[in-house]
C-alpha cells in the first residue's frame, strides 16, 4: 500500500475514533466529584420512593429489582407531611439503611435524597415570637402555613444553621442535592422585598443562597432548582448561581398525550436559563402514590405503557436532557406486589431502565 493511501487511511480511521468517542461522552455523565475527567459514568436512570417503600422491601430485595433493571440511581423522598426528615434518618441509620448504602456502593447505584425540607428548616413554632420571618399572604396577613418570606435574613439565619445540622448526616453520592420549598401551588410571599418576584424566582432566590449555605460545607455541591406545579414557569428575574440545575417535574399529566403543550413550552423556556447539560427530568410513570391519589386506601395499579414512556424519552433527549428518574413511590412497595403483582411491577421497571439505556430510540 502506498505512504499516501496509508496516511489517508490513518487520518480516517482517527477521525472515525474521534466522532465515536465524542458520541459516546455525550451519552456519559460526570463523576461523582461533578468534574471532568476520573472515571466518566452512564447518564442517570433513576427511581425515587420513600423510606416506607424500601423498608416494606428490605434493601437486599429492592436493590437486586434495580440492578436488575439497570437502575443507577436511587432518590430517597420525604416530604415533611407523611414521611419527614427524621424518619429518614432513623431508617439510613438503621441496620437496613446500612445495608443498603453498601449494597447501593457495590452495585454502582448512586443515592440521592429528593425532600421537601422548608418546614423543617424553618420550624413553624417560630412563628409566635417571629412572624415576621414568615410569609405575607395575597390577603396580607402573615401566615405559617407554607414556605417563608424568602427575604428575610433572620430566617435565613435559622435555617443555616439547621441546613449545617441536616448537612452532617445527608449526603448525596452525586453531589447533587435536592432541599425543595413547600409542596404548593400558592404559598409564596406577598411582601413588599418579595412581590416583585415570580413563584419561580422566588423559589429560584431560595435556592440560590441555599447551595452557598451547602457549598461552605461541600464546594462540589450543585442544587435543584425545580420546575414543578406553580414554579413550572422559567424565572424572569433572578439568574441562577453556577451550581444550580434545572429540574423538571411535571406532576399530573395524563400519560395517554404526550407532555401538554404548556408544560413543553415552559420546560424550553427553562432550558433557557438553566444549563441543558446538567437538566434533570423527574417524571411519574411509576407513581402509583400519585396515580392512588395519595390515598392509601385506594393503592391503584399504575397504568404503566412503555410506548408512553419511550415517546416522552424521546421528546425530553431532543430538547437535550439525559438525566432522568421517576417516582415509583407504593409501586416498589411490598403492599404493592401483593394486590398488583410483584412479576408486573418488576417488568415495568425492568422495561422502564431498558427503554433509557437505548442510547437512541
Ligand atoms: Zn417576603
Amino acid at each position: 500500500m502506498k505512504k499516501g493511501t496509508v496516511r489517508v487511511i490513518t487520518v480516517l480511521v482517527t477521525a472515525i475514533t474521534l466522532s465515536v468517542v465524542c458520541l459516546a461522552c455525550h451519552k456519559l455523565r460526570t463523576t461523582k466529584s461533578g468534574t471532568e475527567g476520573a472515571s466518566p459514568k452512564e447518564a442517570f436512570r433513576g427511581v425515587v420512593l420513600y423510606p416506607s417503600d424500601i423498608r416494606s422491601l428490605g434493601a437486599e430485595k429492592l436493590v437486586d429489582i434495580l440492578k436488575g433493571a439497570g437502575i443507577n440511581l436511587l432518590g430517597i423522598h420525604s416530604n415533611t407531611i407523611t414521611e419527614d426528615l427524621d424518619s429518614l434518618r432513623i431508617y439510613l441509620e438503621s441496620a437496613d439503611g446500612q445495608l443498603l448504602m453498601e449494597l447501593c456502593q457495590k452495585n454502582g447505584i448512586d443515592v440521592e435524597y429528593e425532600c421537601h425540607v422548608l418546614k423543617e428548616m424553618l420550624p413553624r413554632s417560630l412563628f409566635d415570637i417571629h412572624p415576621e420571618y414568615f410569609r405575607l399572604d395575597a390577603k396580607g396577613s402573615r401566615t405559617n402555613d407554607l414556605n417563608i418570606c424568602f427575604s428575610s435574613d433572620e430566617a435565613w439565619a435559622v435555617i443555616e444553621k439547621n441546613v449545617m445540622e441536616l448537612l452532617r448526616w445527608l449526603q448525596p453520592t452525586t453531589n447533587r442535592y435536592f432541599f425543595w420549598i413547600d409542596d404548593s401551588r400558592d404559598g409564596f410571599c406577598h411582601c413588599d422585598k418579595c412581590a416583585p418576584y415570580s413563584p419561580s424566582d422566588q423559589a429560584l432566590l431560595y435556592e440560590n443562597k441555599m447551595l452557598q449555605i451547602i457549598r461552605k460545607v461541600n464546594p462540589e455541591a450543585t442544587l435543584a432548582h425545580l420546575a414543578y406545579a406553580s414554579t413550572l414557569e422559567a424565572p424572569g428575574t433572578v439568574k441562577p448561581l453556577e451550581g444550580i440545575f434545572l429540574e423538571f417535574a411535571p406532576i399530573g399529566r395524563n400519560y395517554a398525550n404526550p407532555l401538554p403543550p404548556e408544560e413543553h413550552n415552559a420546560l424550553k423556556k427553562n432550558l433557557e436559563v438553566f444549563p441543558k447539560e446538567t437538566a434533570h427530568l423527574l417524571e411519574y410513570w411509576l407513581d402509583a402514590s400519585m396515580f392512588s391519589k395519595w390515598n392509601r386506601n385506594n393503592w391503584t395499579r399504575v397504568p404503566w405503557n412503555p410506548d408512553e414512556c419511550q415517546r416522552d424519552i424521546e421528546l425530553y433527549r431532543e430538547l437535550g436532557i439525559e438525566s432522568f428518574t421517576t417516582f415509583a413511590t407504593w409501586m416498589l412497595h411490598q403492599r404493592y406486589f401483593e394486590l398488583h403483582g410483584q412479576d408486573e411491577a418488576v417488568k415495568a421497571v425492568n422495561e422502564y431502565g431498558s427503554l433509557l439505556k437505548q442510547s437512541s430510540l
